[in-house]
């Protein structure tokens, strides 16, 4: 099994076929949030949300009416989803590009004090696909 260093977060991320492709991981919010909500305005792509909020993919993008997501899935814009999490701060993995192609490294976990913004080993990504993401959510 291939793996090596992601630098950014100082993680190891398998490569399943690629030696030369750089694979990241969205960021996810832990149970250790404080709900301070730092971290909600600095996110480029509208993807973080207070616990217990509906979210929709038109929030903070250009995207409306029905779109096509950068796996192939069909998606309402404007439709509202029930929140991932009633307690804590959420992120929206489809709207999470890790800040690429906005920022040097993800915002949320830069201004975190307490660190529970971390990466999803649940949702591995290549650059190109978090490029993609942006340039869906983003005309
Ligand atoms: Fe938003 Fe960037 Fe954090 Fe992803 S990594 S949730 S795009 S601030
Ligand atoms: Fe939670 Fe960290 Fe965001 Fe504050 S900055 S709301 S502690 S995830």
């Amino acid at each position: 099994m291939l793996q090596f260093l992601n630098q950014k977060f100082n993680c190891l991320v398998y490569n399943p076929t690629n030696q030369n492709t750089l694979y990241f991981m969205a960021i996810m919010i832990t149970d250790a949030c404080i709900n301070c909500g730092a971290c909600e305005p600095e996110c480029p792509n509208n993807a973080i949300y207070e616990g217990g909020v509906s979210w929709k993919y038109a929030d903070g993008t250009t995207l409306r009416n029905t779109f096509t997501l950068h796996d192939g899935r069909e998606a309402d814009a404007d439709e509202l989803h029930t929140p991932v999490s009633d307690d804590y701060y959420f992120i929206v993995t489809d709207k999470c590009t890790e800040c690429v192609g906005f920022h040097e490294e993800p915002q949320c976990a830069a201004v975190c004090p307490v660190d529970c913004c971390v990466p999803d080993p649940e949702n591995v990504e290549t650059q190109e696909t978090l490029l993609q993401k942006k340039a869906i959510l983003h005309l």
